[in-house]
């Protein structure tokens, strides 16, 4: 199977309509270009990328990157993290561990991102990026954004052309659903760099999250 397996093209997107099918696959996939990468025409295939929400876990999806939700520990925790964690095996915890030991021995910073293996997950890499906590008073949308968009800096460096991103921030960090769709919607939109990969995936983990990231990427 080819590294970069789920090609935009082959989803059968659209590139110029946003395409839903709401019902039993609750998947909506909104296909954009990015200025700069189009040209005024906008009629070139290169530099586009896919953006979708499905409603899924995370750990299963095969694109080339998952991006987790971590904490700055970086040693595994609940929800998303302690899912990713469960289903890649301890080689992921022993490269995490690694990470610690050598980039960032005080642990990982708030909207910071840093790459490991992905163990035994169906993707080829895992980008554990820190949100911001509400309830411990870290309420910059800024911070939130860099979430995303360092992660999406991450698996470009990496060579990753597709991208699977979790609700950060928004299950115990305590962030309110509508904010983080609209937030990570709009970094990824807004990255000068992000029209480099063929497809960027939001995985969403019950209906509500999924609703609002599926209504942020129709405000267009
Ligand atoms: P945070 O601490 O950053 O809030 P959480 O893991 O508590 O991270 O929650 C972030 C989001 O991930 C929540 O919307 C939660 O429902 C969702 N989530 C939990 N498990 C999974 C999974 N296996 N796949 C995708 N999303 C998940």
């Amino acid at each position: 199977m080819p590294r970069s397996w789920l090609r935009g093209d082959s989803l059968g997107v659209n590139p110029d309509k946003l395409e839903c099918i709401p019902l039993n696959l609750r998947v909506c996939r909104w296909s954009y270009r990015q200025a700069a990468a189009s040209g005024p025409t906008g009629a070139s295939v290169r530099g586009m990328s896919h953006i979708e929400a499905v409603r899924g876990d995370i750990t299963e999806q095969r694109v080339d990157a998952i991006v987790n939700a971590a904490n700055s520990a970086l040693l595994g925790g609940g929800g998303v993290d302690g899912a990713i964690h469960r289903a890649a095996g301890p080689e992921l915890l022993r490269e995490c561990r690694e990470v610690r030991r050598t980039a960032y021995p005080a642990g990982l910073p708030v909207g910071e991102a840093v790459v490991t293996g992905a163990g035994e997950l169906p993707c080829r890499w895992v980008i554990h990026t820190v949100g911001p906590n509400w309830h411990r008073g870290e309420r910059s949308e800024a911070d939130l954004a860099r979430c995303f968009t360092r992660s999406l800096e991450e698996a470009l460096r990496v060579g990753a052309r597709s991208v699977a991103f979790p609700a950060v921030s928004a299950g115990v960090y305590g962030w309110a659903e509508p904010t983080v769709a609209r937030v990570a919607v709009s970094a990824v939109r807004g990255h000068d760099q992000a029209s480099r990969l063929e497809l960027v995936r939001f995985v969403l983990f019950n209906d509500r999250m999924f609703d609002e990231v599926e209504a942020a990427l129709k405000r267009g």
